[in-house]
């Protein structure tokens, strides 16, 4: 086939192409069936163990414990910034039917545009009251901007909330916290309340399989939309500790708020994902980059492979800063692997730079409408040659400028 163009899109993001071959195949026939994946009843035995194959990829591969549940679901990570309230303020109930909406607590820590639109979900379905446990631009340059992951004395977390919930990687502002518990920019695990299952939500979505996910066992819930690293849109991934699937009847009955049947974890759980229709195209790709990524050597590979493409970007990016040609929008210490955003200085520069990209054949590296300049996506399936492909442009950049 054709070279194709190298996409560093936000989200849907690329894929790997020898997925995409396989892919092809499959919806034509899948597995032998002489049906295609998207035309085979969820409810096969073919696309059954499918969804078995995935669960077990994922479980093995992010060392997931046995005390939490693997479910597939839908509605994506803004689906997840409502079930999360609905199920653990569900479980908070159970635990606590006395309290007032008032005193049933939910931490948020602000990093970022989506962990705000996951607060302002918390906010609109009420049953709750949210605190801030952090708000990041208190503490950025201009005291507006989400440039920085904050230090560990800035958190303030409440005594026995519902919930405590952060965003991994900010997708759209490009910080992110360290994958290092020690580093000043991690999580501050250390700082949560004492005792008991901490009701720890983690949005990882686009971060998702990038690398190993830190005290994964003392998380509530990880959630991730299939699109950036492991698929095409339409699946979500929930990690939940099995005391965060509860009978969320039975706590409606209590005074807490109902929750929709497709979002209740216990339900998805008890018909091992399968209460209703999924999405089965998207969990057939996702699973076969998944089998990909464990030949490949699973996330320990990721790892290494993610962390030299963000150390040769990031480089770059701080020597055309030095020339005054290049801006970045986080500060040190707080920059994502995955997303990488900066501005490009100088008149109309960063339409030059956006045009002279894609010259060379690379894609969709215009910042969110929200933020504007640049975002350099390096999801798994940019490799590390089509990392240097973008770095050598970093570098030939200014010179063709001046
Ligand atoms: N959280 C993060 C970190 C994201 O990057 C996105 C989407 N880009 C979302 C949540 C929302 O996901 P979705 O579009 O799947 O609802």
């Amino acid at each position: 086939t054709e070279a194709r163009p190298v996409n560093f899109g936000a989200g849907p993001s690329a894929l790997p192409e020898s997925v995409l071959e396989e892919a092809c195949k499959g919806l034509f026939n899948f597995k032998g069936t002489g049906i295609g994946v998207a035309e085979i009843s969820h409810r096969s035995k073919e696309f059954t163990s499918l969804v078995a194959d995935l669960e077990d990829n994922i479980r093995t591969q992010l060392g997931v414990p046995p005390t939490h549940k693997i479910i597939f679901t839908q509605g994506g990570g803004t689906g997840q910034f409502s079930a999360v309230v609905l199920n653990l303020l569900a479980r908070h109930r159970l635990l606590h039917p006395d309290l007032s909406d008032e005193q049933r607590v939910l931490d948020y820590v602000i990093t970022g545009s989506w962990s705000k639109k996951a607060m302002e979900e918390a906010k609109r379905l009420g049953g709750g009251s949210v605190h801030i446990a952090v708000d990041a631009r208190a503490k950025s340059k201009d005291s507006k901007s989400f440039d920085n992951i904050p230090a560990h004395e800035d958190f303030d977390f409440s005594a026995d909330p519902a919930l405590i919930y952060y965003c991994e990687n900010e997708t759209v502002d490009g910080v992110q916290f360290s994958d290092d518990v020690q580093s000043p920019a991690s999580f501050p695990f250390h700082l949560l309340p004492a005792g008991g299952l901490w009701p720890l939500v983690a949005d990882y979505s686009s971060s998702f399989m990038s690398r190993k996910i830190p005290r994964i066992a003392d998380h509530a819930v990880i959630f991730a939309g299939a699109q950036k690293n492991i698929g095409p849109a339409g699946l979500t991934i929930l990690i939940v500790r099995q005391d965060c699937i509860v009978d969320v009847d039975a706590a409606a009955k209590l005074g807490a708020v109902p929750v929709p049947i497709t979002m209740s974890y216990k339900t998805n759980a008890d018909a091992g994902s399968l209460y209703n229709t999924p999405s089965t195209l998207s969990i057939y790709i996702a699973g076969l980059v998944l089998e990909r990524s464990k030949k490949l050597g699973g996330v320990e590979y990721f790892e290494s492979v993610n962390g030299r493409k963000a150390q040769k970007v990031y480089t770059a990016l701080q020597e055309g800063e030095a020339k005054g040609v290049y801006r970045s929008k986080v500060k040190e210490g707080s920059g994502s692997w995955m997303n990488v955003v900066f501005d490009v200085l100088g008149d109309n520069a960063e339409s030059k730079f956006l045009a002279g990209a894609e010259a060379l054949g690379m894609k969709a590296l215009k910042g969110h409408r929200s933020v504007g300049g640049i975002r350099i996506s390096l999801y798994n399936a940019i490799t590390e040659e089509q990392t240097d492909r973008i770095v050598e442009y970093l570098k030939d950049f200014p010179t063709q400028t001046s």
